[in-house]
C-alpha cells in the first residue's frame, strides 16, 4: 500500500500543496485542526502592488495569474467561489507617494494612474492620484480554501498534530499515522504550537452590510465587496514573535474606521459583525532539518502567491520521488 503524504494544516497553503499532490495521483491526508485559519478571510484581495510604499513582491506576477487560473478550474467544475475580477484601486495622497509606486512598477504588471474624479466610485477627498490594477480582485478566501482542498480528494481528519518526523505524524488523540512525506503548512497559530518564533501581525475586517465600492479600495486598510455585502479591514496589529487569541481593542477600531472613512464616504454603511485573523510572515517553503517539507509564513499575500508556492512545493516534493511540474 502506498502511504499518504500528510499535510499538516488545512489553510490555503496546505489545501492547496494537497490539490497539486493529488492531481499528481499521491494519496494525501491533511490533518487540520480547523482553527484560527488566517485563510478563513471573508474577503482577500489579490492585489499586487503592496503597502503604503507600493512594493510589487517578486513573484506577484507569476502568482497572480496562477491564482485566477485555478480558482476558474474549481468554478468550471462546479464549486461555489465568491469573487470579482474587478480590478483593485490605489489611491495615493501625495505626489511623493506616487513617485515610490512608479519606481516599484515592474514592466509587465498593467498599473493605469487616473484622477481621483475618473475612479467609477465617489473617493473621499485628499488623494491626488489612484493606481488601477484592473488584473487584481478579490475572494472569498474561506470558499476557495475549501473548494480547494474539496477539489484536491484527500482524505481530510479534523485533529491537532502535536509531533511529527519526516515519515510519521502523531495527533492529539494519540494515533501516530505513517507517510511517505510530511508538509507542515500551519500558518500563524501553527508555528506557534510547533514552538517556533516568527513575526505575527493580527488584524480585523468589519463586515459591512453592503459592498461600500464596486471593486476593492486600498491604502492603509482596504475596502472590498465579500460574498455578503462588504468588508473594511487590515492586519494592523503591533506584530507579536508568537499566535496570540485576536482581540479587537477599541481603539483599533476606531483606527479601522478613520482608515476607511479616509479611502470613501461611508456614511450609511452599517457593521454587521468582525471577523479577526492573524498572518505570520517570513516565508518559509522547501525542507527544513528534519526532511519535513513547509510552506509556512505567506505573510499578507497568502492568496496572491500562496496557490504557485503550493505548486511548486509539490512539484519539488515528487521530483524528489519523481514527478512532474504542476500547473492549475
Ligand atoms: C485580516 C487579514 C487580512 C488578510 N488579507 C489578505 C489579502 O487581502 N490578500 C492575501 O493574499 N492575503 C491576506 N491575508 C493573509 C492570508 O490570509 C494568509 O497569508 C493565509 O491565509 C495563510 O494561509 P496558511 O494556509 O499559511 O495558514 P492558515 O490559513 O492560518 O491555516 C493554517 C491551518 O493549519 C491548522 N493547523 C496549524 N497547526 C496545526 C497542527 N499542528 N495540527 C493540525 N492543524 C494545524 C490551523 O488550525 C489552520 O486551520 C490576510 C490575513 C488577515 C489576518
Amino acid at each position: 500500500m502506498t502511504l499518504p503524504v500528510i499535510v499538516i494544516g488545512g489553510g490555503i497553503a496546505g489545501s492547496c500543496v494537497a490539490y497539486f499532490l493529488a492531481r499528481a495521483g499521491r494519496p494525501v491526508t491533511v490533518v487540520d485542526a480547523g482553527v484560527h485559519a488566517a485563510s478563513m478571510v471573508p474577503s482577500a484581495l489579490l492585489n499586487p502592488v503592496r503597502g503604503q510604499a507600493g512594493r510589487v513582491p517578486e513573484r506577484a506576477l507569476e502568482g497572480l495569474p496562477f491564482t485566477w487560473a485555478l480558482l476558474r478550474t474549481l468554478v468550471a467544475v462546479g464549486f461555489d467561489i465568491p469573487h470579482g475580477a474587478t480590478g483593485v484601486y490605489r489611491p495615493v495622497p501625495d505626489a511623493k507617494t506616487r513617485a515610490k509606486f512608479d519606481r516599484h512598477c515592474p514592466d509587465g504588471l498593467d498599473a493605469q494612474w487616473q484622477n481621483p474624479d475618473q475612479v467609477p466610485f465617489a473617493l473621499t477627498t485628499g488623494h491626488t492620484a489612484v493606481l488601477y490594477l484592473p488584473e487584481g480582485g478579490w475572494v472569498d478566501g474561506a470558499a476557495f480554501t475549501r473548494a480547494v482542498r474539496e477539489a484536491s480528494g484527500a482524505t481530510v481528519i479534523r485533529a491537532q498534530a502535536t509531533a511529527w518526523t519526516a515519515d510519521a505524524v502523531m495527533l492529539d488523540d494519540g494515533r501516530t499515522l505513517p507517510a511517505a512525506a510530511v508538509v507542515h503548512c500551519g500558518g500563524s497559530v501553527g508555528s506557534s504550537w510547533a514552538g517556533l518564533n516568527g513575526t505575527h501581525r493580527a488584524g480585523t475586517m468589519l463586515l459591512l452590510d453592503r459592498a461600500a465600492t464596486p471593486a476593492p479600495v486600498s491604502f492603509g486598510a482596504y475596502l472590498a465587496p465579500a460574498a455578503h455585502g462588504g468588508v473594511l479591514g487590515a492586519t494592523f496589529e503591533a506584530p507579536t514573535t508568537q499566535w496570540t487569541p485576536e482581540v479587537l481593542p477599541l481603539t483599533s477600531l476606531k483606527w479601522l474606521l478613520g482608515k476607511g472613512m479616509a479611502l470613501v464616504p461611508l456614511a450609511g454603511t452599517a457593521v454587521t459583525g468582525t471577523w479577526s485573523g492573524t498572518r505570520l510572515s517570513g516565508l518559509v517553503a522547501g525542507v527544513d532539518a528534519n526532511s519535513v517539507w513547509c510552506l509556512r509564513g505567506l505573510g499578507s499575500q497568502g492568496f496572491l502567491l500562496g496557490p504557485l508556492l503550493a505548486a511548486e512545493l509539490a512539484a519539488a516534493l515528487l521530483r524528489h520521488g519523481a514527478g512532474d511540474a504542476l500547473s492549475p
